[in-house]
């Protein structure tokens, strides 16, 4: 019989990691919402050129790393890479900016697909969740979505989240800085890996970017592109500094980030997590200017950031942050004996109307057994009865945890449980 494993970077999610993930894109989700950001969904596959638009910059994404293939009806698609090209391809597609008050404020989450060498915190398949503004130019929108990003990770419990900042100005000041970095790592090109020297003459910006020693050294004095900003594009980063310095947002300005993404102009930013590995950036995101016009849309300008959420899970698991992600059962149920076993259904019905999550053993077996069970399905509480309390409309309760034990009325079955579970308030913030 062939076997099968799972296709080389992607992974199975179940059990722990399955409930971490769930617990973080609630979080996620609930603190876009008190952001005023509303959900959007598109497609997981695009037309490619969607990705491949323009003729400028080139990126390793769309160079290198994209799943396309061509379908049964000969389309070139491919698998969303990143998102943001898709929500801004929906945009203007469905024209959202003609029919909504400016700006749109969308969050979203699910996989992506990129075909790169899969490591520590890096994948094939993965999870982003993000945020897309789009509509109105302004200084306090690009912060507040960096506000919400680093908000996000506090109240998730990360302690010192730190962003990195850079300003990467708007097209005068990008060509200026293009021309800056051409003349400077001309002289180096000998000595550069082959990635590097293609870049030097497609996207010079990239060169920052690159992950080898040696061009890293090289890259380390390369001009710094605050210095190549125009007027307006300086006076713009200082406008967004001082609501950071407002905020108390803790930042470093790195003049060396440039994102892998070449729709971005003006602020960019990244975070990542000091924790016990470095599992690369965590979150990354910034201004876009042309990325609507470019898709045949309105000039309007957006900003957003995506959250990678494998990596985040690493990071909350190793910080020891994931203790309560599993919720147990509220109740397992503990019938003594076939008979009672038998009568159990409407029982079972009724906890779990009540809200209550609830099993019962698969079958009659020993009490013994059944705490085994419920143990390893960290049940909170085990509902016990025989033939005889089920005759007299009697259970027993017992707290597994502090081991009490109380008798209760099954026909007040609701009111026991809510007196004795009672939740509080389920808000996720
Ligand atoms: P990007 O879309 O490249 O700006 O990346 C945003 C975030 O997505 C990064 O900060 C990572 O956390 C995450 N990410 C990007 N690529 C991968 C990958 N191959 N595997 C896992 N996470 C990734």
């Amino acid at each position: 019989m062939p076997t099968f494993q799972k296709v080389k970077g992607t992974m199975d999610v179940h059990g722990h990691y399955a409930r971490v993930k769930e617990k973080l894109l609630e979080v996620l989700r609930s603190m876009a919402e008190l952001y005023a950001y509303q959900p959007i969904e598109t497609p997981m596959m695009e037309s490619t050129g969607l990705f491949e638009r323009g003729s400028g910059d080139t990126t390793d994404i769309v160079e290198k790393q994209m799943y396309t293939f061509f379908d049964k009806g000969g389309r070139s698609l491919t698998l969303r890479p990143e998102y943001t090209a898709g929500v801004a391809r929906a945009i203007v597609e469905e024209k959202l900016y003609a029919n909504n008050d400016l700006p749109l404020k969308f969050h979203y989450d699910g996989p992506l697909f990129r075909y790169e060498r899969p490591g520590l915190g890096r994948y094939r398949q993965f999870t982003q969740f993000g945020v897309e503004c789009v509509g109105v130019d302004s200084a306090w929108l690009d912060v507040e979505s960096l506000l919400l990003a680093v908000e996000s990770l506090s109240y998730l419990g990360f302690r010192g989240v730190k962003a990195k900042i850079n300003s990467l100005g708007g097209k005068a000041s990008r060509e200026a800085y293009r021309k800056a970095l051409v003349e400077y790592f001309t002289p180096h090109v000998e000595s550069m890996c082959e990635d590097c020297k293609r870049r030097l003459s497609t996207n010079p910006l990239r060169l920052l970017d690159c992950k080898v020693e040696s061009d890293k050294k090289i890259a380390a004095g390369a001009p710094n592109i605050l210095d190549y900003l125009v007027e307006e594009d300086k006076r713009r980063f200082e406008e967004t500094v001082a609501y950071l310095d407002l905020l108390g947002i803790d930042y470093v300005v790195d003049p060396g980030l440039v994102r892998g993404l070449d729709y971005y102009s003006g602020l960019v930013y990244e975070i990542n997590i000091a924790g016990k590995k470095d599992y690369g950036a965590v979150l990354g995101g910034g201004h876009y200017d042309d990325l609507l016009s470019e898709l045949g849309g309105p000039s309007l300008p957006g900003v957003g950031f995506a959250v990678g959420i494998e990596r985040l899970i690493a990071s909350y698991i190793d910080e020891g942050l994931d203790a309560h992600c599993d919720p147990g059962l509220d109740v397992y149920l503990m019938p003594i004996g076939e008979g009672a076993y038998r009568e159990s259904a409407p029982l079972l019905i009724e906890v779990r109307l009540n809200g209550y999550s609830a099993e019962l053993p698969p079958a009659p077996g020993k009490l013994g057994s059944y705490f085994k069970r419920a143990e390893r399905a960290k049940a909170r509480f085990a509902l016990i009865y025989g033939d005889e309390e089920l005759g007299e409309g009697k259970a027993n309760l017992k707290d597994l945890e502090k081991k009490e034990q109380v008798e209760i009325d099954l026909s007040k079955l609701s009111e026991e449980l809510d007196a004795h579970l009672g939740r509080e308030d389920e808000h996720v913030i």
